[in-house]
């Protein structure tokens, strides 16, 4: 989508720190990060959310789960430990529509709310 800022991203439209990119999905450095190690996910398709998700080909979920597992290993962050979450929604926070993943570690990060 040409208005869509995450579309904009993957297609390297718009500059972004990118850490690890594949095929199907590219992950870059939040612009704000809130913990030493911050950086999202998104699939290079439009998704709006993860609601979205089961209109795509099954794989596609597990596929993203383990691009994420692959850039915590990447991050030097999967044995410290890491926190991957998404958005959905005016409840839930998330204010740009493209789904996406954030991926926080590098120190502690304490609880959930
Ligand atoms: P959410 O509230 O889950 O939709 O999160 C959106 C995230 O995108 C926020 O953490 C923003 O800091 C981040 N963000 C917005 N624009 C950019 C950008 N151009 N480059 C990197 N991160 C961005």
């Amino acid at each position: 989508m040409d208005d869509c800022i995450f579309c904009r991203i993957a297609a390297k439209v718009i500059p972004s720190d990118i850490v690890l990119e594949d095929d199907d999905f590219v992950a870059f450095r939040d612009a704000q990060p809130k913990a030493l190690q911050h950086v999202l996910v998104v699939p290079r398709e439009h998704i709006a959310s993860l609601n979205d998700l089961e209109h795509r080909p099954e794989g596609m979920g597990d596929a993203l789960m383990r691009f994420i597992v692959k850039l915590a290993k990447e991050l030097g962050i999967d044995e410290s430990g890491y926190r991957a979450l998404t958005n959905v929604g005016p409840d839930g926070g998330q204010e740009v529509q493209h789904l996406h993943f954030h991926v926080l570690g590098g120190e502690n990060l304490g609880d959930v709310r």
